[in-house]
């Protein structure tokens, strides 16, 4: 790739041998891979930063930093290196063995989860517990899944909940994850549908509601399970104070609060969690994305040593979870996000780029809405689809992804410069204006 910046801008009209180029290769997905995706015709061959480069050498700024799994951008040297020497080391063992890295991961994952519990001082209620422990796993819906496990299983062995009658709060419009158990309890019809039987023990009330929280507890309720922030629901943000109100339920009512920050969290909406924004402390974390840098598949679930030992050797776990190569890349993961410096540019961008989007106006944009780098564009049905919008913001050079119809997803990596923003966001006013 070329480093200047206004080579790297480049981006010009497709000729013919770019056509075929491109052509090629999507016919080869066509033909055998599974239709559960519904890319845009851009194929992609390197990236660095927040530029990725496609088969015919165009270039593209990356504007979904693969749904917030890139906050670091693409290939970030002091990730690559440690991936490099621990790929060299050893990558793989397997949880029948210790491995060197595992300890220092979940370490460090406690220490980030620390710094959590710390800012939420003074809150009432709040559990604030002295000891913590991480359980790796390695995609999202892995760590959600975990998270309801380990609530069910608190809720029958410490809440004294019958066996079998746990019951979990989630919220309409959610998304967790792909699995049977997590499609069950979404709202969308398209993540359901031809997918049943589901699992029971889900209550779904509509999303910022805390009223309607209280309303739908009960004995039996072990948990109540959130995204601080909706992303794929279209970027919904909920009132202020919510994520606070459902921390005094939890606590009132003797139920765990699971903060699903697997989209949010890692510096995206400003505040290396989104549950820093309201001082607030979920006795589950569950991370993924970022936490592998970019580079790898890696998520964990952090809670209390209390709360975690309900679970016993056998109960739960996973081939590839905890694996040194995808510890050593987290650890450094999260050494850089504690620098600040990722939400920190977050902070201060988001309300930048809000504010230019909003100023645009005109008759496409309905709704401006977001924190920090997570933003959501919803536009005019008279404006055509967000997808086809993502199409066109394309041609100019811009990878966006839509989320529900009319929506357009701006969540860049979070080492997009000012001027880097300024680029997108000239090509973004002349497509939405
Ligand atoms: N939870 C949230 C909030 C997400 O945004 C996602 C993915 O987009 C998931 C869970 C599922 O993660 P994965 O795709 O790694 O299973």
């Amino acid at each position: 790739m070329k480093t200047g910046l206004q080579e790297r801008m480049r981006h010009e009209p497709e000729t013919t041998s770019d056509f075929a180029a491109t052509h090629a290769r999507i016919v080869q997905v066509e033909e055998f891979a599974a239709h559960n995706y519904h890319p845009l015709p851009v194929v992609l061959s390197s990236g660095q930063g927040v530029w990725v480069e496609d088969v015919a050498g165009r270039r593209y700024l990356d504007m979904l930093a693969g749904y917030s799994a890139l906050n670091f951008g693409h290939s970030h040297p002091e990730l690559v290196r440690v991936a490099q020497e621990q790929m060299q080391r050893l990558a793989f063992t397997s949880r029948a063995f210790h491995n060197d890295q595992l300890g220092s991961f979940c370490e460090a994952l406690v220490r980030l989860f620390q710094r959590l519990i710390q800012a939420a001082d003074g809150q009432p209620a709040a559990r604030r517990p002295a000891l913590q422990a991480v359980l790796p796993m390695n995609t999202g819906a892995e760590g959600v899944e975990t998270a309801i496990k380990l609530a069910r299983k608190w809720g029958y062995t410490r809440k004294g909940v019958l066996d079998g009658q746990a019951e979990i709060v989630v919220f309409a419009n959610n998304f967790h994850g792909r699995t049977t158990t997590i499609v069950g309890f979404s709202t969308s019809p398209q993540a359901r549908y031809g997918f049943g039987p589901f699992t029971p023990g889900f209550v779904a009330v509509p999303f910022g509601d805390a009223d309607a929280v209280q309303r739908a507890i009960s004995p039996r309720t072990v948990a109540v399970l959130v995204e601080p922030i909706q992303g794929e629901g279209g970027v919904v943000v909920p009132p202020d104070g919510f994520l606070r109100a459902l921390r005094s339920i939890c606590s009132e009512h003797d139920m765990l609060l699971i903060a699903d920050e697997i989209q949010t969290g890692f510096g995206r909406t400003g505040a290396i969690f989104a549950c820093e924004h309201e001082k607030v402390a979920p006795d589950v974390l569950v991370l993924g994305k970022a936490l592998g840098g970019g580079l790898l598949p890696i998520s964990a679930v952090v809670s209390s040593r209390d709360i975690m030992s309900v679970f016993a050797p056998g109960d739960h776990g996973s081939t590839f979870g905890g694996n040194p190569l995808a510890c050593a890349v987290a650890i450094k993961a999260i050494e850089l996000i504690e620098t600040g410096d990722y939400a920190a540019r977050a902070a201060e961008l988001g309300p930048y780029m809000m504010q230019r989007l909003r100023a645009i106006g005109g008759e496409k944009i309905k709704e401006v809405r977001g924190r920090g780098l997570l933003i959501g564009v919803e536009l005019h049905p008279s404006a055509g689809t967000a997808h086809e919008a993502c199409h066109l913001l394309m041609n100019e050079g811009l990878l966006c992804k839509d989320t529900r119809e009319t929506t357009i997803r701006f969540t860049p990596p979070l080492v997009i410069t000012r001027q880097e923003l300024d680029w997108a966001l000239e090509r973004i006013e002349r497509v939405l204006a």
